[in-house]
């Protein structure tokens, strides 16, 4: 049986504040096409970043952290690229704070984080034609202090914290704002294979 993340990892998860977790590079060339580093990656027991490039299709960056957070290295230049990383655990849930912050702070066109539960697809946060990364920055960071109350509620709540359930319910806020919001602002929230 994998384990899940304990509550204390889903809460370093989905409420860290920076990209500065650890991040030990690998050869980008390892992953040739962004459906194969997803497939590679979905089972990982510690998160993995890789980062394409939208024109010449490759991958320029990749690099792993922890069970609980990978760092974003410095002195790329991720606009319009697309990022992919993967959330391990029981369920990995859907894109952090941290993530759509630097999406939106760096203004990438695509953001995906591949769940690690077999029933969980990708989710992924996708630049439209008009969007406003600045306005959906802002939002957030404003919204920010409300969702994290529902979250701690939805922690407080379950007594057993590795469980699918706590983790479906925890993450569930965000997935249900995500679906709700970023359309305002010109961006696209899908799933993709689940
Ligand atoms: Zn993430």
């Amino acid at each position: 049986m994998p384990k899940g993340l304990s509550g204390k990892k889903m809460i370093e998860r989905y409420l860290s504040t920076n990209f500065g977790g650890p991040f030990t590079p690998i050869d980008p060339s390892q992953f040739k096409t962004l459906s194969g580093a997803e497939g590679m990656i979905k089972s990982r027991a510690v998160e993995h970043l890789v980062v394409f490039d939208d024109i010449s299709k490759q991958a320029i960056v990749a690099g792993y952290g922890s069970s609980s957070s990978v760092g974003v290295p410095g002195g790329v230049d991720y606009t319009g690229k697309t990022v992919t990383h993967n959330h391990p655990g029981i369920y990995g849930g859907t894109l952090s704070f941290a993530d759509v912050t630097f999406a939106t702070g760096y203004n990438v066109k695509s953001m995906r984080a591949v769940g690690a539960n077999k029933k969980e697809g990708t989710y992924i946060l996708r630049k439209g034609r008009n969007a406003n990364p600045t306005g959906l920055n802002s939002r957030i960071a404003k919204d920010r202090p409300m969702l994290e109350r529902k979250m701690t509620a939805v922690y407080n709540k379950h007594k057993d914290k590795t469980t699918v359930f706590f983790a479906q319910e925890y993450t569930g806020i965000l997935d249900s704002y995500y679906k709700s919001v970023v359309s305002q602002y010109g961006y696209v929230y899908a799933k993709q294979g689940d």
